[in-house]
């Protein structure tokens, strides 16, 4: 029986050699001696013997932004992690380059020392499942990894689990840690961020989607690199890309990578000491810093909720802006909220807000319990009123 091609030592056996074994059998694989074939598989898998089977081969997947060179955000965060990992484990590692030209990308992860694989060409310029679904599988087929990292990003979470699928590999999500030195230890977050889990596993290959924002963003730097360009045939897609739709400028209030959660509760909508609500002054006041701040809007679940019930409610705001345990978990530095009571089902939507301030006319609201670092207890319409005011000038 021939011994697998391209098995370095420490490595998975090539899976693209199914030739080389007989299902329920045993195989003789060079350097390894005989070794049993699952029974369930065309090729070897996990037949390392213990000690070899700790090895890892790791690979970094990547996607380019809509310029179609530049590496994303979280792709670059996933690089850094990857890195981390590698060196941790004294891994091999590969970083693998969704784009329409690689050579921009794989020029600026020059100095990660990685092996660089690509898959390019203009069917892989623009999202879409079965392009996105064949790169990745070509390229974790030609780096032959046991641990496969790639961005949380809406382009490779909608793929993620097929590859890992038909590479007969697992996969997890939602990942903000990577752990461990004699095995990896994933952690992610479960019930709303209230529990924090670290999940080891055996199988391989192992996928794991990182969370975006988890990891600093590798520092691209300029350089020369090598790629090897991965045979990434385009399958059959009945979806043609015809253009992009994106909403008017200005009209974006949610912005991920804003320094600056500014969260609008339902207190700008009730009735003030006055007698009356001033929905449309909440609004200027609520968009004009969201204007000289560039923060990111979001929301308490009683104000979205307020459109369903009739009431007057701030136009905005979408379900999409909500905070908490049925809303959003973002990721900013700063966190100010402001008309929000901080009530649990909220706060537990701020776990990764570094510092928190909040603004409540209630000295015994949620917030001034422990939630947050610093509360101003103080009517929100003058105070935001007098920031907008000192921000104003300080932009033009
Ligand atoms: C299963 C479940 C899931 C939930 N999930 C979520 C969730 O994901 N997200 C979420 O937000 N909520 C969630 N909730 C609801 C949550 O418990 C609270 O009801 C909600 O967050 C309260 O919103 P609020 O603070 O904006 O409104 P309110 O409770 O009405 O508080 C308004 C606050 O504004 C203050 N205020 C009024 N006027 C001013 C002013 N001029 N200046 C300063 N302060 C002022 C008042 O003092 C008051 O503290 C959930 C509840 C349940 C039961």
């Amino acid at each position: 029986m021939k011994s697998p091609p391209n098995w370095p030592p420490g490595s998975e056996p090539n899976r693209n050699a199914r030739n080389i074994c007989t299902p329920g059998g045993d195989t003789w694989i060079e350097g390894y001696g005989l070794q049993p074939v699952h029974p369930a598989h065309k090729y070897i898998r996990a037949l390392a013997p213990e000690g070899i089977q700790g090895m890892e081969s790791i690979l970094v997947l990547t996607h380019a932004d809509e310029t179609g060179a530049t590496l994303t955000k979280a792709s670059l965060e996933a690089v850094t992690a990857g890195l981390a990992l590698a060196v941790r484990l004294s891994a091999p590692l590969s970083i693998g380059i969704v784009a329409a030209d690689a050579t921009a990308a794989a020029n600026s992860l020059a100095s990660t020392g990685a092996r660089l694989l690509a898959v390019t060409g203009e069917a892989f310029a623009q999202p879409r499942f079965a392009t996105d679904a064949a790169a990745c599988e070509a390229l974790c087929r030609a780096a032959n990894a046991t641990i496969v990292l790639a961005p949380g990003s809406s382009r490779f979470t909608r793929v993620a689990a097929a590859v890992a699928h038909r590479l007969n590999g697992f996969i997890d999500t939602h990942i903000t840690t990577i752990a461990g030195t004699e095995a990896v230890e994933a952690t992610r977050w479960f019930y709303r961020q209230r529990i924090e889990a670290v999940l080891p596993r055996d199988a391989r290959p192992w996928f794991l989607l990182l969370a975006p924002g988890a990891h600093a963003s590798f520092a691209a730097g300029a350089g020369s690199a090598q790629i090897e360009q991965s045979p990434g045939t385009r399958p059959e897609s009945r979806t043609t890309v015809t253009g992009l739709r994106s909403p008017q400028q200005g009209a974006q209030t949610i912005r991920p990578d804003a320094k600056l959660l500014f969260v609008a509760g339902a207190g700008w909508t009730k009735k003030q000491p006055a007698g009356q609500t001033h929905v449309p002054e909440a609004a200027d006041l609520i968009l004009g810093l969201l204007g000289s701040t560039s923060a990111s809007l979001g929301s308490s679940k009683s104000l979205v909720d307020q459109g369903g019930e009739g009431q007057s409610v701030l136009p905005f705001l979408t379900h999409l802006n909500q905070i908490g345990q049925t809303g959003a978990t973002p990721r900013h530095p700063k966190g100010l909220s402001t008309c929000c009571h901080g009530e649990e089902p909220h706060v537990v939507g701020w776990r990764f807000i570094a510092e928190r301030r909040a603004i409540s006319l209630d000295p015994n609201c949620g917030w001034t319990r422990g939630k947050a670092d610093v509360v101003y207890v103080a009517d929100a319409f003058p105070v935001i009123a007098k920031l907008n005011a000192l921000l104003t000038p300080a932009k033009s």
